[in-house]
C-alpha cells in the first residue's frame, strides 16, 4: 500500500464500529474508492483495545451489533473476547482488512479549497488526500490519566484499563483502582478474589442496577441465526430499552420512584454494612451518570481485601511507593490500576482540522463542541464526525445512532454525485438552529438537572455529549436529509 499522498474518494480515520459501518455503507453505494486510517497496529476499535479483565459490554448484544450483521451470541451481555470475535466477523466478511492502513495516525486535517479536497496528514504513513473525509476516532478513545500530585514518581507498575498490560500478573499484589465508573466496576469484582489488597478510589459513586444477563442455550443460538428471529429480538430489546428517555427526559418522577428505588434495593440487597452503603449511595439523580449494570460489584466491595475510599478519603499524592490519602494514610501499592475515562468532550477529536477559511474545529467549538445532526460543521465542507457532539446515548447502543449518522451521511455525499458538485457543507443557519434545539431540549433532562458532574459535559457546562430525546427521533431526522440546510459548490 502505498505511503504518501496517495488520493481516494473517501478517507475514513479509524477502524472501530464507527469505520467499519461508515465502509459498509459506502460499498453499499457502490464506492469502492476509501481508505481507512487506523493508529493502531491491529483493526477494530474499542473491543479490540479494551481487554481489561471483566471487560463486557451494557447493551444486549442482539442490540448492540451492526444490524445488517447478526451473530449467534453465546450470551446477553457479551463479553469482550466475543465482541472481538463479532469485530473481526464483520470486518472479515467486508474485506476491510485490505482496506485499512495501519499505524496511520492521523495528526492533522486541512481542507484545500482550490482543489476541493482534504489533506490527511499521518505520523508515520505520510499525507493522503480525499474528496471525503469521515472522522470516526472514536467517542472514548483517547484515555486520559489526571495529573496527580507526584503520580511520575510510583516504582511500581501502572496503567489505563484502556492499555492494560497482561504480561503483568496482579495474583497477590498490592493493586488500587483509581476510578469507579463502567470499566472499574467491571474490573473490579474480577480481580478481588486474585489480588492481596484492592483499594478503590472513587470519586463520585455511580447508582448500579441488577444486571439481567443471560446465557443462550445452544438451540436458541441456532435460533439466533435465522435472521427475522434476530430482528424480531432485536426490536423487542430496542423498545424495552428506549422507554427509559421517558424518565430521562420527561418524567422525574418515574426515575425516582421506579428507578432510583429499585437501585436503592440493590444497595441494600446486597450490602449490609451501613458505611460502606453510604459510600455507594449517589447524591444525584439516577440517570445523570451512567447508570452500571452489575450483580457482583457491591459483593466485591464487601470484601475482607478491599477498601473503598470515598472522596473525603481520597488522594493527596501519589508516593514511589503507592498513595497518601487525603485523611494522611498511607497505601502500599504493587500496581495502580488508573480508570479515569477518556478525552470525552471537549477533546472529541484529537488533532487540528482546519476548514475552509483557515480556522480549526477547535476555534468554532471555543464556546462548546457543537455540530449539526452531531455530525457536519459549517465550513468544514465535505467532512463527517461520527459520534460527534450530542450523538451519545446512554440508555440503548452507541451502534443504532452510528448507524443513524450514516443514513445522513450517505444521503449527503449522494447529493454531491447526483448533483454533480464536489463538496457539500451545513449552513451555519441550519447548525445553529439544531444546536439551539439540542440544548433548548437538554434543559428537560437529567443529565442537565440531576444534580452530577460527569463527562456528558463539557467545560462550559453544556451537555455535549448525550442526545437529548428518543433515539428513533435521531434516526428520523438523520433520514430526512434536508437539500435546503447545504450549500454545494
Ligand atoms: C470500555 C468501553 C465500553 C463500552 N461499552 C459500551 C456499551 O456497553 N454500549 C455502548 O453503546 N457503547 C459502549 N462503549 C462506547 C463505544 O465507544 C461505542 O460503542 C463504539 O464502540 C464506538 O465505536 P467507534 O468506531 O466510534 O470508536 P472506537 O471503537 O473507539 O474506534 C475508534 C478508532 O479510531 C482510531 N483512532 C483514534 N484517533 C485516531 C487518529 N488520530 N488516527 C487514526 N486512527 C485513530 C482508534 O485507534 C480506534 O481504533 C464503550 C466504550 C468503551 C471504551
Amino acid at each position: 500500500m502505498q505511503s504518501s499522498n496517495t488520493y481516494h474518494q473517501v478517507i475514513i480515520i479509524g477502524s472501530g464500529f464507527g469505520g467499519q459501518c461508515a465502509a459498509i455503507n459506502l460499498k453499499k453505494m457502490g464506492i469502492e474508492d476509501f481508505l481507512i486510517l487506523e493508529r493502531r497496529d491491529f483493526v477494530g476499535g474499542t473491543w479490540c483495545q479494551n481487554t481489561y479483565p471483566g471487560a463486557a459490554v451494557d447493551v444486549q448484544s442482539p442490540l448492540y451489533s451492526i444490524a445488517s450483521e447478526p451473530y449467534d451470541w453465546s450470551q446477553m451481555f457479551a463479553e469482550q473476547d466475543e465482541l472481538e470475535e463479532y469485530t473481526h466477523h464483520v470486518i472479515k466478511k467486508h474485506q476491510l482488512e485490505s482496506k485499512t492502513q495501519l499505524n496511520a495516525d492521523v495528526k492533522k486535517v486541512q481542507w484545500d479549497e482550490n482543489q476541493k479536497r482534504w489533506m490527511i496528514e499521518t505520523e508515520r504513513q505520510g499525507t493522503f488526500e480525499s474528496q471525503f473525509l469521515i472522522n470516526a476516532s472514536g467517542p472514548l478513545s483517547t484515555p486520559v490519566i489526571p495529573s496527580f500530585k507526584g503520580k511520575d514518581t510510583f516504582k511500581g507498575k501502572s496503567f489505563h484499563t484502556n492499555n492494560w498490560d497482561h504480561s503483568y500478573d496482579y495474583s497477590g499484589k498490592r493493586v488500587a483502582i483509581i476510578g469507579s465508573g463502567a470499566s472499574a466496576a467491571q474490573v473490579i469484582p474480577t480481580i478481588a478474589p486474585e489480588v492481596k489488597q484492592l483499594d478503590i478510589f472513587q470519586r463520585t459513586p455511580h447508582w448500579v442496577m441488577p444486571r439481567p444477563d443471560y446465557v443462550f442455550k445452544p438451540w436458541q443460538r441456532s435460533l439466533l441465526k435465522v435472521k427475522p428471529l434476530y430482528k424480531a429480538l432485536r426490536t423487542m430489546i430496542y423498545w424495552s430499552l428506549e422507554t427509559r428517555v421517558i424518565g430521562f427526559k420527561y418524567s422525574g418522577y418515574m426515575l425516582e420512584k421506579m428507578a432510583q428505588k429499585k437501585a436503592m434495593q440493590h444497595i441494600e440487597n446486597q450490602i449490609q454494612d451501613p458505611e460502606i452503603r453510604r459510600k455507594v449511595t449517589p447524591d444525584y439523580t439516577i440517570g445523570c451518570k451512567r447508570i452500571i449494570l452489575s450483580d457482583t460489584l457491591y459483593p466485591a466491595y464487601c470484601r475482607d481485601n478491599v477498601e473503598l475510599h470515598s472522596k473525603e478519603d481520597g488522594i493527596q499524592e501519589i508516593t514511589e511507593t503507592g498513595i497518601i490519602t487525603t485523611e494522611g494514610k498511607e497505601v502500599p501499592l504493587d500496581l495502580i490500576i488508573y480508570s479515569t475515562g477518556y478525552d470525552a468532550t471537549d477533546g472529541v477529536i484529537s488533532y487540528p482540522v482546519i476548514g475552509k477559511t483557515g480556522s480549526t474545529i477547535g476555534d468554532f467549538w471555543h464556546d462548546y463542541p457543537r455540530a449539526y445532526l452531531g455530525t457536519t460543521i459549517p465550513n468544514f465542507p465535505n467532512l463527517f464526525i461520527v459520534t460527534g457532539p450530542n450523538t451519545g446515548i446512554g440508555h440503548t447502543s452507541a451502534i443504532f445512532i452510528i448507524e443513524s449518522q450514516m443514513e445522513y451521511i450517505t444521503r449527503a455525499i449522494k447529493s454531491v454525485i447526483d448533483t454533480g458538485k464536489q463538496s457539500i457543507e451545513v449552513k451555519a443557519e441550519a447548525e445553529n438552529l439544531y444546536t439551539h434545539n439540542i440544548h433548548n431540549e437538554m434543559n428537560k433532562t437529567v443529565w442537565k438537572t440531576g444534580g452530577c458532574n460527569s463527562w456528558y459535559q463539557s467545560k462550559s457546562g453544556h451537555v455535549i455529549a448525550m442526545f437529548p430525546g428518543f433515539s428513533f427521533t435521531f434516526r428520523r431526522w438523520a433520514e430526512n436529509f434536508k437539500q435546503q440546510d447545504h450549500q454545494f459548490s
